[in-house]
């Protein structure tokens, strides 16, 4: 009784200190604040994605996470402990690189095993450790060979070995899968979900790709200049985007500014609506809208693109709006010429408000 009470007391607390929190941070270099004055708490267990341009502080965040850059200012708090000045390797986290920065002239298996080595591990549990690790990542039968005979997509996985072997509650990945082609990338995405699911490790995972972002984690915070722009699931980021900056650069979003709203939808404001959320029906003449809470609006096909999934057809309304319509599936322009008349039309729930 008293044991599971304990028990319960611990996991309750783990649930609620979260794995990472940052306050007040800033870090500048010269002139430019690359992190300006962040807050950002992320969960034990969470898949937690930075999703940013750029040059919008992303690398900045982990490096200061991870130990390797100080903040100018604010605090950073790993499991609860202040972690300001504590050395890299003294914190419960590691990092997985873009470049993977495997050491050429070590074995596939020396290179898993060297976080251990580094920590004392005697060398028959490294080399069984190092090997468990290597199962995990589907590579144990290259034990032996070198980094340059990998795959690009084999390296990704040796690199992730050896930043799990040491088994840290946080791994830090930053654009891990930016150097790997579209397959493979779409692959290592789906095996980075498994693996952190089994493992219930917390990842910190940046990307400059929203696709990615979106089909990975549990949230995504969106940066833009050094901030957070946006905090959320990606069903928030994407259904529910509060800024023209996010309405953009997540996806597509036909935008409409105040002056364009007031001719277009009777109301005053600035709102997004995605492509996808537009039906596009041949103009036959007759009125343009029946059902109550739908907007309809007449046009001519600007120009339809051919995606393979569907069409992505270009449209100018009549009164000069451009509008981006995806139509999913063998749509009815197939035949959607361009300088048909055409009735696009939406539901006005769909209208997403942006500040
Ligand atoms: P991201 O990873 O989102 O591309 P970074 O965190 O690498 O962005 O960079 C954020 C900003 O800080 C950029 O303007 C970059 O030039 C600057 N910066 C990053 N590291 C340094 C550094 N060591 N010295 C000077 N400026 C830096
Ligand atoms: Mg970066």
């Amino acid at each position: 009784m008293t044991t599971s009470t304990a028990a319960t007391t611990r996991s309750s607390k783990a649930a609620v200190t979260p794995a990472i929190s940052m306050r007040g941070v800033t870090k500048t270099f010269g002139d430019v604040a690359a992190v300006d004055n962040l807050d950002l708490d992320i969960a034990d267990g969470e898949f937690f994605s930075m999703l940013g341009p750029s040059g919008s502080g992303k690398t900045t965040v982990l490096r200061l996470i991870a130990g390797f850059e100080q903040p100018t200012s604010g605090t950073i708090t790993l499991a609860g402990t202040d972690v300001t000045g504590v050395a890299p390797f003294d914190r419960d986290v590691n990092t997985v690189f873009q470049d993977y920065a495997l050491f050429p002239h070590m074995t596939v298996l020396d290179n898993v095993a060297y976080g251990l080595r580094v920590r004392g591990v005697g060398k028959s549990r490294r080399r069984t450790e190092a090997l468990e690790a290597l199962g995990t990542v589907q590579l144990a039968h290259l034990a032996d060979r070198r980094p340059h005979q990998l795959s690009g997509g084999q390296r990704q996985r040796v690199a992730l070995a050896r930043a799990m072997v040491v088994t840290p509650r946080v791994l830090l990945l930053d654009e891990p899968l930016g150097a790997l082609d579209l397959k493979l990338r779409e692959q290592m995405q789906v095996e980075l979900k498994q693996l952190q699911r089994d493992l219930g490790i917390t990842f910190v995972f940046v990307t400059h790709d929203q696709e990615e972002a979106l089909t990975l984690s549990d949230r995504v915070a969106v940066f833009n200049n050094g901030s957070v722009v946006q905090l959320g699931t990606p069903q928030q980021i994407y259904e529910k985007p509060t800024s023209r900056y996010v309405a953009s650069f997540v996806g597509t979003s036909n935008i409409f500014d105040d002056a364009t709203s007031v001719g277009l939808l009777g109301r005053s404001g600035t709102f997004a609506l995605r492509p996808e959320r537009i039906t596009l029906r041949t103009d036959g003449g007759g009125p343009t809208t029946s059902t109550a809470g739908t907007i309809a609006r007449r046009g001519v096909i600007v120009e339809s693109i051919y995606l393979g999934s569907g069409h992505r057809v270009h449209v100018r309304l009549d009164d000069g709006t451009g509008l981006i319509v995806l139509e999913q599936g063998a749509g009815e322009s197939d035949d959607g010429e361009r300088g048909a008349a055409v009735i696009a039309s939406w539901n006005e729930r769909d209208l997403v408000a942006l500040s």
